[in-house]
């Protein structure tokens, strides 16, 4: 099993101000890197602060949306080469708030899924059906066409470091969790997708999280599944304290 990938996804929340105090609150309390990869997804205007305060610290910092461009007229959007200017690692692609609030297409998550990679940024692409296309019976259909979709023209080499993050629309911020075998279902259907349209040994080297409503109390039963190897979290990952619970839930018994 690969090792377990926790991000926080702090979407449009706190200061500067109280985005390093968070900083400071986790540093001498964080696992060591052999046990999880600890990934803070945070808004632009802090990524240069929490790539200096995490030196040294076994966290790494990501952001939670890019344009796919280099540069040039394209007014208000940040660019991967920034981003990797700034030492972030991770960036999240498709999260559903981008995709619903801000009219993000499957054609723009695989642009922004290959400008990552290309620049060396580790790309968390969020798939996940909404609650009416679940009651349907389409769930697989419409994550699977989400998957290939991102991951056209991306070679095997490359999808290795895809992180894919399954969020059922219906369970972000709601309350609402998937049970852990729905999740675990959807995330092996995940993989076999990546299986289908790569290899064996891809499927099995691409990180497959759960989101939606992830808390200290319930993702211990989650990693447990087979095919779960992580969480993108967003109202838990705030607090220092429920960050750490969570990061401390991938230690092995
Ligand atoms: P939530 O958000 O944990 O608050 O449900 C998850 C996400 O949107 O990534």
């Amino acid at each position: 099993m690969p090792k377990p990938i926790i991000a926080a996804n702090w979407k449009m929340n706190k200061t500067l101000g109280e985005a390093v105090q968070f900083m400071e609150a986790i540093k001498e309390s964080l696992p060591p890197v052999e046990q999880v990869d600890a990934v803070i997804c945070a808004p632009h205007l802090f990524l240069e602060r929490l790539t200096k305060a995490a030196e040294g610290l076994p966290v790494e910092i990501g952001a939670q949306n890019m344009y796919f461009e280099e540069s040039g007229a394209f007014t208000g959007e940040v660019s991967p080469v920034m981003l990797k200017d700034l030492g972030v690692a991770y960036v999240i692609v498709g999260h559903s708030e981008r995709r619903t609030i801000f009219g993000e297409t499957d054609e723009w998550v695989n642009k922004k899924v290959r400008a990552a990679l290309a620049h060396g940024l580790k790309p968390i692409l969020c798939v996940g059906e909404t609650l009416e296309e679940r009651e349907s019976g389409r769930t697989n259909d419409v994550v699977k066409t989400q998957v290939t979709l991102a991951l056209k023209d991306v070679t095997a080499e490359e999808a290795k470091n895809v992180v894919i993050a399954y969020e059922p629309v219906w369970a972000i911020g709601t309350g609402k969790t998937a049970s852990s075998q729905d999740a675990n279902s959807v995330a092996r259907f995940i993989r076999e997708t990546v299986r289908d349209l790569y290899d064996p040994a891809t499927a099995d080297a691409v990180r497959i999280q759960y989101g939606g409503s992830v808390k200290p109390d319930n993702i211990k039963e989650l990693l447990a599944e087979s095919d779960i190897d992580g969480a993108l979290v967003g109202g838990a990952s705030l607090d220092p304290a429920s960050f750490l619970k969570l990061l401390e839930a991938t230690r092995n018994e």
